[in-house]
This record gives C-alpha cells, sequence and structure tokens, in this order.
C-alpha cells in the first residue's frame, strides 16, 4: 500500500501515514492536531535493475 507524507502545520511535524480505503483522517502523531497537510511525494515500487540471465558477453 501506498504511504503518504504528512506535515504538521501547527508543530511542523512530519510524519508518514499508511492510506488505506476508506482510512481516517491524519492527524499529528506529536500534538495530535488535525491540521495536516499531505505531501507530494513520488514514492517508487521496486527498484530492480532488468538483467539478462545466463553470463553476459560483450559483443566483439
Ligand atoms: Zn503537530
Amino acid at each position: 500500500m501506498p504511504i503518504y507524507e504528512y506535515v504538521c502545520a501547527d508543530c511542523g511535524e512530519e510524519f508518514t501515514k499508511l492510506q488505506k480505503m476508506g482510512g481516517e483522517a491524519a492527524v499529528c502523531p506529536k500534538c495530535g492536531s488535525g491540521n495536516v497537510a499531505r505531501k507530494i511525494s513520488a514514492c517508487a515500487i521496486g527498484g530492480a535493475s532488468g538483467g539478462t540471465g545466463g553470463s553476459g558477453r560483450g559483443g566483439g
């Protein structure tokens, strides 16, 4: 599941929260304020670079 970053507008605390289906409003875990804004974060899934199996030889 995707993780969204939030930043509190009151204390400036940054935290992450898992976005669930029909989730509840995010609140600051530090001060408990609901005045938080979601940050735009590019969450990349995976990262394994593709590689051809077998022995790789350079053309020559
Ligand atoms: Zn806060």
